[in-house]
């Protein structure tokens, strides 16, 4: 079923800095491979009371949880704010997703209907089952939104979950499951798991009493977990990494493009897998554009996450720093770059490179902190093939007023989400995932809650 770890797994509790300080925030302890057996007890006790309930009062319950949410913005937002260095507007309106995720998913409970398919001799119906328990294995670049992405339709479809949040930001997850259960939720049918990926993550993944793991993070733990979820045909949900286009054409408004470009890599520090960070611009306005974007990348805010006023704050951890840097050597061109606060915190300054080969790491990696490459290129062909030189298919953006070859363009680019003359790709209601080693499955939509359901037909006969 499994593959032995290669290494002895991690131990000890959790401790949680202040990506902007390194100040010690909070010590968690980590949950135990034992632990997590006895969670998915729990959790399988919980579920069949909760999928026996009646949709209006499943949605009932999912909606005071969302009006708890959404009392505890604030608070939500300071912790994530501490734990993960985000910016406070980003940080309130990370908690208001959660809260708009839930809304959306109890508004779906009543409308999961089944079908009415003709055939002769009887009536033939189909149902939407809840899987039994889910897995959620977390990031820690959106530690809410990204959870509440698999937790709310989980729940709104029947099941329990089990949430385990990344080893750097479990604090907003566990508060998450205190609003939970003070507005309602019976015990043990959201339980949130902090832990090290190794022991906790994987307990949760090579558990048969989990039906479906829905995971987010890096391609290559997400390719161990398929590998060890085909043993027991377990579902899975994959969110990878990204490598995102943002293609910009002679035709283009430069100014709106190039007034755009700057946070559609720079937000949240870069550490978005739908970061924009490969920036393809027709040959003969390439000069134009990065007269334009340069200053506006050099000009981002960088400092205090807490301060209203700053654009961008400090990287997750001295190890995603690390990793960053290393793709920033001195051979690199660098065309723009701003300013980042010296001392203790995770800091790195808004990066522009120019490589001269577009195969090299930098224009092909992702990097996921504040560094985009910039290449020209001829026409559509060219930009084309450029935009889908990667392993990876998650989002896209295009820049142009000409409606045929935004068409084009839009069918061409291999990625899941595409946004034409803007950068947004991200919303509950729209289903979002990659192509290619982007990941598998979507999230969010129409369909969310279906994806956590196995539909069962059932034929009944009007024979005598
Ligand atoms: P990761 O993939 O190691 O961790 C993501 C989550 O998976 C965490 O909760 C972690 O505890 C858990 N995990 C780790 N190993 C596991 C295992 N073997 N079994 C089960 N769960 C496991 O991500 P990372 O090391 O924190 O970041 C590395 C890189 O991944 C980043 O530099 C970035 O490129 C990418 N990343 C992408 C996203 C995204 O949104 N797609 C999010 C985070 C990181």
């Amino acid at each position: 079923m499994s593959t032995p770890p290669t290494t002895a797994p991690p131990e000890g509790p959790l401790t949680v800095l202040n990506p902007a300080t390194e100040e010690v925030v909070a010590t968690v302890p980590a949950t135990t491979a034992a632990q997590v057996d006895a969670a998915v007890v729990r959790a399988a006790k919980a579920q069949s009371g909760w999928a026996a309930l009646a949709p209006g009062d499943r949605a009932r319950l999912l909606r005071r949880f969302a009006d708890a949410v959404d009392g505890a913005i604030d608070e939500l937002a300071a912790l994530e704010v501490r734990q993960a260095g985000h910016t406070l507007g980003n940080a309130r309106w990370e908690a208001g997703n959660v809260r708009d995720l839930l809304e959306y998913a109890a508004a779906g409970i009543e409308r999961l209907t089944g079908r009415q398919i003709p055939v002769a001799g009887g009536l033939n119906v189909t149902f939407h089952e809840p899987l039994g328990v889910v897995g959620v294995i977390a990031p820690w670049n959106f530690p809410m939104p990204i959870a509440a992405w698999g937790f709310a339709p989980a729940l709104a479809a029947g099941n329990a979950v089990l949430l385990k949040p990344a080893e750097t930001t479990p604090l907003t997850a566990l508060r998450l499951a205190e609003l939970a259960l003070a507005a309602g939720l019976p015990e043990g049918l959201f339980q949130v798991l902090p832990g090290h990926g190794t022991v906790a993550g994987r307990a949760l993944v090579d558990h048969p009493g989990v039906r479906k793991i829905v995971f987010t993070g890096s391609t290559a733990v997400g390719k161990e977990i398929m590998a060890r979820c085909a043993g027991q045909l377990k579902r899975i949900t994959l969110e990878l990494g990204g490598k995102s286009p943002n293609i910009v054409f002679a035709d283009a408004d430069l100014a709106r493009a190039a007034a755009a470009a700057p946070m559609s890599f720079l937000d949240n520090t870069g550490q978005d897998c739908c970061a924009r960070t490969r920036i393809l611009v027709q040959r003969e306005v390439y000069d134009d554009f990065l007269a334009l974007v340069a200053p506006a990348v050099a000009a981002v805010r960088v400092g205090d996450p807490a301060d209203p006023a700053t654009e961008m704050g400090p990287l997750i951890s001295a190890l995603q720093r690390d990793r960053v840097n290393a793709y920033l050597t001195p051979d690199q061109k660098v065309v723009a770059q701003g300013e980042a606060p010296s001392g203790p915190g995770f800091w790195c300054p808004p990066t522009l490179l120019a490589p001269e080969d577009p195969t090299s790491p930098a224009a092909v990696e992702e990097i996921f902190g504040p560094v985009a490459v910039i290449l020209p290129f001829t026409d559509e062909a060219d930009a084309l093939r450029l935009a889908n030189a990667t392993r990876y298919g998650l989002s896209g953006s295009l820049w142009t007023r000409d409606l045929g070859r935004a068409l084009r363009m839009a069918r061409g680019v291999n990625a899941g989400n595409l946004s034409v003359n803007s950068h947004s790709s991200v919303r509950y209601w729209t289903p979002f995932g990659g192509f290619g080693e982007s990941g598998l499955g979507r999230e969010l939509g129409p369909d969310a809650l279906a994806h956590f359901t196995e539909t069962k037909n059932v034929f009944f006969s009007t024979e005598e």
